[in-house]
């Protein structure tokens, strides 16, 4: 459908019609037109018969003089019409595959020029920016006259077309299609074109160019046609017939006036704001850049397009989204699908336009997009590293008890499993071209595991050294409590013993094998100092692991810190007994031993008083000789037991009571208390013997 009814672009006012923006927006509803229109100027003196011209050629109604009741001028300004229907002599009114609009620019005439050279300035370089055709109406007889009025407006024309195109690397070409009317005939049109030609490169000529341009040719930047058209009025039918001639080369492949060359390639959509922004530059005597004017229009159409393909596809994004968050599969394929979509709306309305500020805004588009994505899959990646982190303990656990393998591999191969479980799943996301910052996600995770690895093997030690603590305390306290319940004078060699028999006992199932030879190096490495000290035991000394990924030097650390709760226990268990009163039982029981019972163990039958205090002399004296043993912890070489390690090396148990136990071992009984237990041992010893003694009294007197 065409609409040849005409509308103002620019009025008299040199204002930018604000209909015409519905007007193309109407078109564009009906039509579906892209790059595939042309637009035609036509420019001439006031009443040279242009808008009639137009009127036939294009099937279109402009205002014509005809019209108007009396001889005066039609409105002022560019008036604008659409059609695709050309007159020409392959029918009426043949429909074209193509839509043309035209633009008939309104002058003065002759007498009103000066006053108006604005606007004719205007016109052109408003007509030059946007039409592919001007066609240049004027009479024969005003051809070879060097009639003012027509030159001065080419020299216009070429003036401003110098001032777009004359420093551009690119050379745009706009077709300058003369149509001689009253073209009576006598002078043919070769002749007449030449006499123009001749005329125009004069002006040409004259023209002052811009620096840079000054060799420049008229027809580096200008196609020049010559059409002579017949009297409209005096020879109708012919004026007819050279229309349609006219028309076969606006609507005739072969001959077409319409050559890429000449058109702007701006999508319709976006014409209607790239002729207002050029005329708003023009208006404003602004410097006109028609590239950038097709730029800024792109720009604002691309990010419109941009903006609308975005809200379509994700009006819904949410409630399609959410309840497959926990899926991957169908979560990659919705989103893969969404964004495809969305590219594919875009691309189909954006990529007609500048192809650099297509593909920026396609850059742009993706990252929106991404973005929006990016929310989801850190939704889900977060439920992933969740799930993955929080199934390691019980996969540990699981594999240590199914695969018997140690805690540190089982470990490592939980870790290197929920990893790469990650890391593919990541990676699909990332093939599908969903994902941004891959690195840092990758890079997130693995932070994650090792801090997990370093939680996981310390949570582990904790439980092996707890473990450890609870079973050698448990022997402690019972072999310990049992060898000091009896005491013997080497009771604290028999302790150390026991002592070190339980640790070697209780580490024994995380000792290795030493390596065959140690290495040089290692030694080397050693201090002097220690070197002498282990350098006999040095092949002996047995090499611990605890399983739980640590170093030897951590490990050695761990068999240390283990002794320092052994020897704690220990100290702790030999203070807890030895109390005064469980001495004064102890030397008790030593002495009644021997005092009651022989060497075979059967009570001692006294006959008289002097063999009671024989005995009772021996008795006490075998039960005194074990008091210092109880009150300093002394070996058999009278060496004070001092236990073997520096209460540096255990800043956990930096307390007052631990340095006690550690720094004061040996003294279990201090001079007061064991005054006390000599005195009560006396008491009750001496009871004793005065009950023997009674009994013997009881016996002799019955
Ligand atoms: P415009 O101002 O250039 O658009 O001119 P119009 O189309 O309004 O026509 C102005 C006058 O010229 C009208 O009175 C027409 O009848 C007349 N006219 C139109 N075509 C021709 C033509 O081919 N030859 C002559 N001599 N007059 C014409
Ligand atoms: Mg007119």
């Amino acid at each position: 459908m065409s609409d040849q009814n005409a509308i103002q672009v620019i009025n008299e006012e040199k204002q930018f019609a604000p209909t015409v923006l519905p007007y193309f927006k109407q078109i564009l509803k009906e039509n579906n037109i892209d790059q595939n229109y042309h637009v035609i100027s036509v420019f001439g003196s006031q009443s040279s018969g242009k808008s009639t011209l137009l009127n036939v050629l294009f099937n279109t109604q402009f205002d014509t003089m005809d019209a108007q009741l009396k001889r005066q001028q039609t409105t002022k300004g560019i008036w604008l019409a659409h059609t695709h229907d050309i007159n020409n002599n392959s029918g009426d009114h043949s429909p074209l595959k193509e839509e043309i609009f035209v633009l008939d620019v309104e002058g003065s005439d002759g007498a009103e020029r000066g006053e108006d050279q604005d606007f004719e300035r205007k016109a052109a370089l408003f007509a030059i920016s946007v039409s592919e055709v001007l066609i240049v109406n004027l009479w024969e007889q005003q051809i070879g006259l060097y009639q003012g009025n027509n030159m001065a407006l080419l020299k216009t024309v070429f003036e401003v077309n110098l001032s777009l195109f004359g420093n551009s690397h690119q050379k745009k070409k706009v077709l300058l299609l003369f149509v001689i009317r009253d073209h009576v005939g006598v002078t043919p049109i070769q002749s007449l074109s030449e006499s123009l030609i001749s005329e125009l490169e004069s002006v040409w000529k004259g023209l002052n160019k811009p620096i840079g341009s000054e060799d420049v040719d008229l027809h580096d930047f200008f196609d020049l046609k010559f059409v002579g058209l017949g009297h409209k009025i005096l020879q109708n039918e012919k004026f007819i017939q050279d229309v349609k001639d006219l028309g076969d080369n606006f609507s005739q492949a072969e001959e077409t006036y319409f050559k890429p060359i000449y058109h702007h390639m701006l999508p319709l959509d976006g014409w209607c704001m790239y002729a207002e922004n050029c005329w708003d530059q023009i208006e404003n005597n602004k410097d006109l850049d028609l590239p950038t004017q097709q730029i800024l229009v792109a720009r604002f159409k691309t990010n419109e397009i941009l903006e609308e393909a975005f809200n379509n596809q994700f009006k819904d994004y949410d409630d399609i989204i959410t309840p497959i968050l926990d899926n991957k599969d169908k979560l990659l394929i919705k989103l893969k699908s969404i964004k495809d979509d969305c590219l594919k709306e875009y691309d189909e309305l954006a990529s007609r336009y500048t192809k650099q500020v297509y593909l920026e805004n396609r850059e742009n588009l993706i990252l929106k997009i991404n973005e929006k994505f990016d929310i989801s899959i850190i939704g889900y990646l977060m439920e992933l590293t969740d799930s993955l982190s929080n199934k390691l303990q019980d996969d540990i656990k699981n594999m240590t008890i199914n695969k018997k393998l140690p805690f540190i591999e089982c470990l490592t191969i939980s870790i290197d499993t929920a990893t790469q479980n990650y890391d593919t799943t990541l990676q699909e996301f990332e093939e599908a071209h969903l994902l941004t910052e891959y690195a840092s996600k990758k890079d997130t995770f693995a932070k994650l595991m090792n801090a997990k690895t370093t939680e996981l093997k310390a949570n582990e030690l904790k439980a092996v050294i707890a473990r450890l603590k609870k079973s050698i305390s448990f022997h402690i306290k019972d072999e310990v409590i049992s060898l000091l319940s009896n005491p013997s004078p080497d009771i604290w060699d028999k302790i150390l013993a026991k002592f070190e028999n339980i640790l070697t006992e209780k580490l024994d199932r995380y000792k290795i094998k030493k390596p065959v030879s140690k290495q040089v190096e290692d030694t080397n490495n050693e201090t002097s100092d220690h070197k002498e000290s282990v350098s006999e035991d040095e092949d002996k000394a047995p090499i611990y692991d605890f399983q739980v990924g640590l170093t030897q030097k951590e490990n050695e650390v761990t068999v240390k810190k283990i002794r320092f709760i052994a020897w704690l226990c220990l100290s702790v268990t030999v203070h807890d007994y030895l109390k005064p009163d469980t001495v004064v039982s102890i030397l008790r029981d030593r002495f009644e031993n021997s005092f009651r019972y022989d060497e075979n163990d059967s009570p001692i039958l006294w006959k008289n008083e002097e063999e009671i205090d024989e005995s009772f002399k021996l008795a006490k004296q075998k039960a005194l000789e074990i008091l210092d043993v109880l009150c300093v912890a002394k070996t058999s070489e009278n060496i004070e037991v001092v236990p073997d390690l520096s209460i540096e090396d255990e800043e956990e148990y930096e307390d007052d009571d631990v340095t006690y136990h550690i720094t004061r071992f040996s003294r279990i009984l201090n001079e007061l208390e064991k005054e006390k237990v000599l005195k009560q041992f006396k008491r009750q010893v001496n009871i004793t013997v005065i009950d023997s003694k009674r009994s013997i009294m009881r016996t002799t007197t019955h």
